[in-house]
C-alpha cells in the first residue's frame, strides 16, 4: 500500500515549503502516521498568487480546443493511475477502497465534462438599433481563482473547482484539505504531466484561515469557490468582499426524506440506510432528516435498523467493507453529542449509538426513532452515520418539516401519487430534489444549494458559468 508523496505545485514545481513547516497526515482508520504535509509559507503563497496570474494569460491565450486536449491528456492519465489514487484517497479519508475508485471515475468524468464544455463558452450578436453597428455579447474566464475545499470527497471536491475553472480558462490555487493532501495532490501531478503550462493549477496546503486570509486579501484572484461547513462559508465570503472577488459556495446541508405511506416502505428504507451510510454519512447531500408518515412509521424504522445493522464497517482496505471510520477524532464526540442529545430528548436509540472499538475512529451505523423536533440532531447537520426518523401526519406537514431549516440542500421524497409528487416539487425549498431516488448528482447537471446551503452550482453549464464573466462589445468600422 502506497500512499503518496505529499509537496506543494507552485509555479510548476512540485516542492516543500520554505520555511520548512510540516503537519503529519493520519489515517483515520489506523491513527498511522502517513506521510508529513508542507505548509506554504507567507512568501509560497504570494508565489502561487504571482504565478496564477501569469499563467493566467498563458492559460486564457489558448484556444478551448488546445486547453481541452491537455485535460483530455490529464483525464487519460488519472484513469491509468485510478487504482493507485484510490489506495492514496482510501487510506487518507477512510472510505472503502472501491469507493474511492468509483470516486476517481466520477473526477474523471467532471474533468472530461468541464473540458468539452468549455468549447461551448458562446457569446450572441444582439441586433443593433444603429445601422453599421455590431453588438456583441462574450464570454470571458472571469481571472485566476482561489478555492478551498473540504476533506469528504479528496478527489471529486477537487476536479469541481479545477476543471471548472481550467474549462473556462482561468487559472486556480486551490488549497485541499489538510486531512486529504494526497489525492490533491496526485491530481496535480497528471495535470503536470499532461502538459499543462506552469502557474495554471498551483495547490497549496497551511493553516486553513491563515492561507485564506492571505489569498483572499490579495487582488489577484477574481473568484472565490469554497466547499466546507456554513460557519467558514460566511467567513470566507466577507474575506472575499474587500476585493469583490465573485463566490461560488457549496456549503453543508440537512436533508430531509419524506417518506409517504404509498412508497414500497422495505425498499426505500434499504435504498436510504444505503445512502444514509455511503462515507459513513459524510457527504453534503446525505439524507439526514427521515420524516415517515405516521402509520408506517414502525416499519420503516424497523427495515432501516435491519439495513444498519448489515453495514460492515471497518479498514476501507478491507474487503467487504461498506463503511469506514470517521475522518477525525474530533467527529467521535460530535456523533455521541447528537445521539445523547436525542435520548436526553425522549428518542429511542434502535440501534448503534457508540463508537466501535478504540483504534480507529469508527462510529457505529446509528438509527433513532421518534426523535423530536427540537432535537439537535433535527435542527444541525450530523454529518455522521446517524439516521434520526421521525413521524408526519399529511402532505402539509411533511412540506412543513422539510423546509423548516435555513438549510436548503438537498431533500428527498417518496411516494407515486402525482399530485403530492407536483407539489412536492414546487413545495420544496432546495437546490436539489429526487422523487423516488437519491441520485441527485452528474458532471452535466448543477448542484448546488439554496438559502444557507450557499448559492452558485457545479456541474451543468451553470458550473462552467460560474468561472465565466460577460462582456458586451459595439463595433462600428
Ligand atoms: P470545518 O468547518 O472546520 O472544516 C471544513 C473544511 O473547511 C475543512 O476542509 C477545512 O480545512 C476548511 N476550512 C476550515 N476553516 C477554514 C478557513 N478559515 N479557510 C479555508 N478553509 C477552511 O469542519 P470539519 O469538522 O472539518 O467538518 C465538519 C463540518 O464540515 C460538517 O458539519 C459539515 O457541515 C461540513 N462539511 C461540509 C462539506 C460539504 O460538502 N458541504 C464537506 C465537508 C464538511
Amino acid at each position: 500500500m502506497a500512499y503518496e508523496t505529499l509537496e506543494l505545485l507552485i509555479n510548476g514545481k512540485f516542492r516543500q515549503g520554505s520555511d520548512g513547516k510540516t503537519e503529519p497526515v493520519l489515517n483515520p482508520a489506523t491513527e498511522d502516521v502517513l506521510g508529513q504535509l508542507p505548509h506554504a509559507s507567507p512568501a509560497d503563497l504570494d508565489e502561487a498568487l504571482a504565478a496564477s496570474e501569469a499563467g493566467f494569460q498563458i492559460w486564457k491565450g489558448m484556444t478551448a480546443l488546445a486547453r481541452q486536449a491537455i485535460m483530455e491528456k490529464a483525464a487519460r492519465i488519472l484513469e491509468d493511475r485510478t487504482d493507485a489514487i484510490a489506495e492514496t484517497l482510501s487510506l487518507e479519508m477512510g472510505k472503502p477502497v472501491g469507493e474511492a475508485k468509483m470516486e476517481m471515475g466520477f473526477t474523471i468524468d467532471v474533468l472530461r465534462w468541464y473540458g468539452e464544455e468549455g468549447k461551448r463558452a458562446y457569446g450572441r450578436l444582439v441586433p443593433s438599433r444603429i445601422p453599421g453597428m455590431r453588438c456583441m455579447v462574450t464570454s470571458e474566464p472571469v481571472g485566476p481563482v482561489a478555492a478551498f475545499v473540504a476533506w469528504n470527497f479528496p478527489g471529486v471536491n477537487v476536479m469541481r473547482k479545477v476543471g471548472g475553472a481550467l474549462g473556462a480558462g482561468c487559472s486556480i490555487i486551490i488549497k485541499a484539505s489538510e486531512e486529504t493532501p494526497g489525492t490533491a495532490v496526485a491530481i496535480a501531478r497528471a495535470f503536470q504531466d499532461a502538459g499543462l503550462p506552469d502557474g495554471v493549477l498551483n495547490l497549496v496546503f497551511g493553516v486553513p484561515s491563515d492561507v485564506s486570509e492571505h489569498l483572499l486579501a490579495s487582488p489577484i484572484p477574481k473568484k472565490l469557490s469554497f466547499t466546507g461547513s456554513v460557519p467558514v462559508g460566511k467567513h470566507l465570503q466577507k474575506l472575499a468582499a474587500d476585493t469583490l472577488k465573485r463566490c461560488t459556495m457549496e456549503l453543508g446541508g440537512h436533508s430531509p426524506v419524506l417518506i409517504f405511506e404509498d412508497a414500497d416502505i422495505e425498499k426505500t428504507a434499504q435504498a436510504a440506510a444505503g445512502g444514509k451510510f455511503r462515507n459513513a454519512g459524510q457527504v453534503c447531500v446525505s439524507p439526514t432528516r427521515f420524516y415517515v408518515q405516521k402509520n408506517k412509521i414502525d416499519q420503516f424504522a424497523d427495515a432501516f435498523v435491519a439495513a444498519a445493522k448489515n453495514v460492515k464497517v471497518g479498514n476501507g482496505m478491507e474487503d467487504g467493507v461498506a463503511m469506514g471510520p470517521l475522518v477525525g477524532e474530533r467527529r467521535l464526540a460530535v456523533m455521541q453529542d447528537f445521539v445523547d442529545d436525542a435520548v436526553k430528548h425522549g428518542a429511542e436509540l434502535m440501534t448503534g449509538g457508540a463508537r466501535r472499538g478504540n483504534q480507529g475512529w469508527f462510529y457505529e451505523p446509528t438509527v433513532l426513532k421518534n426523535v423530536p423536533d427540537d432535537a439537535m440532531i433535527m435542527n444541525e447537520e450530523p454529518f455522521g452515520p446517524i439516521a434520526p426518523i421521525a413521524a408526519f401526519s399529511d402532505l402539509d406537514d411533511a412540506l412543513a418539516k422539510a423546509n423548516k431549516l435555513d438549510f436548503g440542500l438537498a431533500a428527498y421524497a417518496f411516494t407515486h401519487d402525482p399530485k403530492r409528487i407536483a407539489a412536492l416539487e414546487a413545495g420544496i425549498d432546495a437546490g436539489l430534489v429526487g422523487i423516488n431516488s437519491f441520485m441527485i448528482s452528474t458532471p452535466e447537471t448543477p448542484f448546488g444549494g439554496v438559502n444557507e446551503s450557499g448559492y452558485g452550482s457545479e456541474g451543468g453549464i451553470e458550473g462552467l458559468d460560474a468561472y465565466l464573466r460577460t462582456k458586451f462589445v459595439t463595433e462600428t468600422v
